[in-house]
């Protein structure tokens, strides 16, 4: 049906608590738009013929397709061609970098503000999850095994395909939740983790078996995988290893890493009156680092009850790496950026406490290898940061457990394990890898990305594997077939 396009220049401002009560709060800051607005804001769209917006997805969603259906208030077909490229769309529309990625690229842009492709792909998400009843249905077995080191969005999304296919998946999850940083890491007021359990318990109707609490490395290895009769593993374990800045005193009771703050914030509760887990109840906090990471951790701790919360970093305001929306948020909520400012040590009281952080102030001088300026120490700028906690938020990297436990697996400098690219294929025959476990922390949709890409590459594999080996052959271990493609090879 024809479309009247809608030229306001401005896309439609998303509701969203008051930053006031919010702070105090734990529940979803950004409320999502009504259905008028969301129509409205799709009659924004231009359905481009060259769609710049489509190939600035990393999934490749036909956007211009699926907001025509929108602005036809076609919510179900809306959803149905999201859902043809991303298995989370109610995920990425809360916390994808649009900006940079789609709507960085709309034509829209150019004179105004971008199409809200963001906020309409949450809104068909959640209008489906609210509308319409999914019984997804366990698949007709295609007689494979294959193992899935990791429930984050790169693990779940590669289930879901390999399940779809057929594939007998196990995904052996380290903690006791399936989800990943979707659940660990991602507030609540971000993210609300009911939206996560139903995608889990989608995979979950279609057959996909999670064994938690299975940490692979300590309890079993790949080999063992292998030997148990999975004929490809992959590896999508994150990198959930924080860094710290090697400065005296962070040993002190009341240093966190973020990655632990949030932890036991999120998965563990730590905000509920009934909780177990132990938190600090701070007065004054000091995040060290700029991105969406030290935001959400800025954010919790305001809203756990701390009088002043600093976000610390050593470049300036417009080098931030986290989201331009999350730092308006945060500076809304009453979060106060101290920029320009590089701590040196963190200070300690008699009782092995932090009583603050000595900072020195920081200049920007010309840019460095990553081409960003390179901060540098203000001469006599040192100061004193009053704070009683201090979180740790300047980057992760892979755990380097599989990697010691994986004779052959090749990794790189950073721990990241190395592939051959676009498939994900490692080092060794038949473990795939990818997400922030190749790419080091990234973002959801690059980890959901390899996920699609690799439970492609794994299907191929094990098919043409399964065929050297006689069309009704048995599945065979890896390590079985591989023999087999060998001897054939041999004979030919
Ligand atoms: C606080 C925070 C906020 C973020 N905000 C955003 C955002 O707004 N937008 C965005 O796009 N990205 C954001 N990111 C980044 C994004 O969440 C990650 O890039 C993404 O989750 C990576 O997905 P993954 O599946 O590769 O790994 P993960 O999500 O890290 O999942 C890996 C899983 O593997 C498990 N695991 C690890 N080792 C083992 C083992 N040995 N055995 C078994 N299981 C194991 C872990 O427990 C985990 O569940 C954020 C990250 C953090 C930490
Ligand atoms: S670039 Fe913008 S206006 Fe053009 S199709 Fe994509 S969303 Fe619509």
């Amino acid at each position: 049906m024809a479309v009247t396009r809608n030229m306001n220049p401005k896309k439609c401002p998303m509701p969203s608590q008051e930053p006031d009560v919010r702070n105090k709060n734990f529940d979803e800051v950004a409320l999502g738009y009504t259905y008028d607005m969301a129509v409205n804001e799709a009659k924004r769209c231009l359905n481009c013929p060259t769609k710049p917006c489509r190939s600035a997805c990393p999934v490749q969603i036909d956007i211009p397709a699926f907001i025509e259906r929108v602005a036809n208030e076609d919510m179900e077909g809306a959803y149905r061609v999201l859902t043809a490229s991303s298995a989370l769309p109610a995920v990425c529309g809360r916390v994808c970098p649009q900006e940079n990625q789609c709507e960085g690229k709309c034509v829209r842009g150019i004179k105004g503000e971008s199409v809200a492709i963001g906020r309409l792909e949450r809104f068909v998400a959640d209008w489906h999850r609210e509308h319409v009843a999914d019984h997804p249905q366990a698949p007709a077995p295609n007689g494979h095994k294959v193992a899935i080191i990791g429930a984050g969005p790169s693990g779940l999304t590669a289930a879901g395909d390999l399940a779809k296919l057929g594939y007998q998946v196990t995904i052996y999850e380290a903690l006791h939740l399936a989800g990943g940083v979707l659940v660990y890491g991602i507030p609540e007021f971000r993210l609300p983790k009911a939206i996560v359990q139903k995608e889990i318990d989608g995979l979950k109707a279609m057959g996909v078996d999670i064994e938690t609490n299975m940490v692979i490395g300590k309890v079993l290895t790949i080999d063992e995988l292998f030997e148990m009769g999975y004929e490809a593993v992959y590896v999508a374990s994150g990198a959930g290893l924080p860094r710290f800045m090697g400065i005296p005193g962070e040993s002190l009771k009341g240093v966190y890493s973020a990655n632990e703050y949030l932890t036991r914030i999120n998965l563990m509760k730590a905000y509920r009156a009934d909780s177990k887990t132990p938190i600090r109840h701070s007065g004054k906090v000091a995040v060290v680092g700029g991105g969406n990471v030290a935001m959400d951790a800025a954010r919790w701790a305001k809203r756990l009850g701390a009088e002043e919360v600093f976000i610390v970093y050593r470049r300036g305001m417009e080098e931030l790496p986290a989201r331009r929306e999350e730092v308006e948020h945060a500076e809304e909520e009453g979060i106060i950026f101290k920029t320009l400012t590089n701590p040196v040590e963190v200070l300690g009281n008699e009782n092995g406490e932090v009583c603050g952080m000595r900072c020195v102030e920081m200049e920007l001088g010309e840019p460095d290898a990553s081409g960003r300026r390179r901060p540098i120490v203000k001469e006599g700028s040192e100061f004193v940061l009053d704070v009683d906690t201090m979180i740790m938020s300047i980057g992760t990297s892979p755990n380097p457990l599989i990697r010691h436990t994986t004779p052959g697996l090749e990794t790189n400098r950073h721990g990241c394990i190395v592939t051959n690219g676009e498939d994900g294929l490692t080092s060794r025959e038949g473990v795939y890898a990818g997400g922030d476990a190749v790419t080091g922390a990234a973002t959801v949709i690059l980890a959901m990305g390899a996920g699609k890409h690799a439970a492609k590459a794994i299907d191929e594999y094990i098919m043409e594997m399964a065929n050297v080996g006689g069309a009704q052959a048995k599945p065979q271990t890896a390590a079985a077939l591989k023999e087999t493609v060998e001897a054939e090879t041999v004979r030919r």
